[in-house]
């Protein structure tokens, strides 16, 4: 029998506001002491009265409408009540029954196809506590730091829709996308702004039966949730072949090990006792608060993507990833402003291979890369490039180098000597020594492989560190080895 994975995700993603969610504490915590950023209100203490953060609702309104969301026009907070020691008051002030966004849906692109995936609920809730676990012999302990606690959190949940761990991967790629064009969250993955729970069950292909749900926590990135939902489905699968029972449960991914191991059973339901919460006046939203919202929505990156097919020329491909970051496309816009003479397809071609290759090699997001390079900068490289003052090839580590010391392409260029050659009476001599060292080729080549003759042009661009220009190294390589032939 064959069996089908049913994924839905859940996101908590922190919101971009100066001060929590229901006290005037600052959220700007992250290298602060623990419990400096503390007030009676988000410590829980007994008499104390919770305001609503007139920002985060809007944010939350502008993730929702973005989500394609119908927004409530009546709204109110609940308390969902459970107790655990990174909860000050033993209650979270969350959303049950009137979320602000609901019945909404995502559009991704998997295997070139479109899917369109249901978004349940949107709704505004606040952060809890963090936990520091002490494990050391003699100060085994745990603290608590109330810094995050109250920090307005944004929940998404999506609906079961997806199949395949790439369908999770690539929801998760475009809502963290859209969040960024909101500008409305940090949506670091990293540092805990972005958090994804995954709910996974199996269940034979085409019925729909529902078996038992496990819910994965812990994936810091979109290669672990990838990861942790591939383990899941496989060791659900396995479970049911051998004829095991797959509980309904809590598992947590550990990166390290590949797994993902019991942390409770989820046998016994919570029952949160949610009721509305007493101490905030419901929330209406009026239609014209709605549409203003909607009208400061900036362009989202469906749109972007078409625009830079219809106004830059690109492919539906690479446009679609230059704008799932918008820092890429916004680096990409700048570079095309400031040379004018460069094609757009070969600033694109730069930003999706060199340019993404170093981002990858040294493990940093495109800010980190437009701070040490400013767009000025490899527009005056890539100028150099086309007038053919250096190779491609040279450009490329010219490019690597300029990330590594903050220097300009000139400055690189004149202190490492890196002007191409293109000087015929230079590369003749290249040339000469190249066709004695390599005699098989050139017996290759005269008996009319042609492949030879391009690996002899590497080999010229191997002695002189790719800084020949290879049209000109073809020419004298063909004009030579013709003349050899004639002897
Ligand atoms: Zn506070
Ligand atoms: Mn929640």
């Amino acid at each position: 029998m064959k069996y089908e994975a049913v994924i839905g995700l859940e996101v908590h993603t922190q919101l971009r506001t100066r001060s929590k969610m229901y006290c005037r504490c600052s959220t700007d915590y992250v290298n602060a002491p623990p419990n400096t950023h503390v007030c009676p209100v988000c410590l829980g203490m007994p008499g104390v009265l919770p305001v609503i953060n007139k920002q985060a609702v809007e944010y939350t309104m502008m993730a929702a409408l973005a989500l394609n969301c119908t927004i409530a026009e009546y709204t109110k907070f609940d308390r969902k009540n459970y107790s655990y020691p990174d909860l000050m008051k033993g209650y979270q002030i969350s959303q049950y029954d009137t979320p602000i966004g609901r019945s909404g849906r995502l559009t991704i692109q998997v295997d070139g196809q479109e899917k369109k995936v249901g978004i349940t609920r949107v709704h505004l809730e606040e952060d809890v506590a963090k936990l520091v676990h002490r494990t050391a012999v003699g100060e085994s302990c745990s603290l608590v730091d109330v810094n995050r606690s109250g920090v307005p959190l944004m929940e998404i949940v999506g609906e079961p829709d997806l199949h395949f761990p790439e369908e999770a991967r690539q929801y998760l790629m475009k809502l963290h996308s859209i969040l960024q064009y909101l500008d409305v969250s940090t949506a670091s993955m990293e540092d805990g702004s972005f958090r994804c729970d995954a709910n996974v069950s199996i269940r034979p292909e085409g019925s729909s039966e529902l078996l038992a749900k496990v819910e994965v926590k812990n994936m810091n990135s979109f290669r672990a949730v990838f990861r942790a939902l591939e383990y899941e489905v496989k060791r659900q699968t396995r479970a049911i072949e051998t004829g095991e029972k797959v509980v309904q449960e809590t598992r947590g991914w550990v990166e390290e090990n590949g797994e993902t191991v019991s942390q409770r059973s989820k046998e016994f339901a919570h029952d949160y006792r949610y009721f509305p919460e007493p101490d905030l006046l419901p929330l209406n939203i009026t239609r014209t608060w709605v549409a203003e919202t909607g009208a400061k929505l900036p362009e989202l990156p469906e749109a972007r993507r078409d625009r830079f097919v219809t106004e830059y020329g690109l492919s539906l491909y690479d446009a679609n990833l230059l704008t799932s970051s918008k820092e890429m496309a916004d680096y990409f816009e700048n570079l095309c402003q400031d040379n004018k003479t460069i094609l757009a397809k070969t600033v694109s071609n730069w930003l999706l291979g060199t340019v993404s290759a170093i981002l990858n090699t040294n493990n940093i997001d495109m800010s980190e890369f437009a701070d040490q390079v400013s767009t000025e900068r490899v527009a005056e490289l890539l100028l150099t490039e086309s007038q053919g003052v250096v190779s491609t090839a040279t450009a490329k580590s010219i490019l690597e180098e300029m990330y590594k010391t903050g220097k300009s392409s000139s400055e690189i260029i004149a202190v490492q000597g890196l002007t191409q050659i293109s000087d015929t009476g230079e590369l003749e001599k290249i040339a000469a020594q190249v066709i004695q060292a390599n005699v098989p080729a050139v017996a290759d080549y005269k008996a009319g492989k042609a492949q030879s003759l391009t690996f002899l042009v590497g080999q010229v661009m191997r002695v002189t560190h790719g800084r020949a220009n290879p049209r000109v190294v073809t020419e004298v390589l063909k004009k030579k080895l013709e003349e050899e032939g004639e002897e």
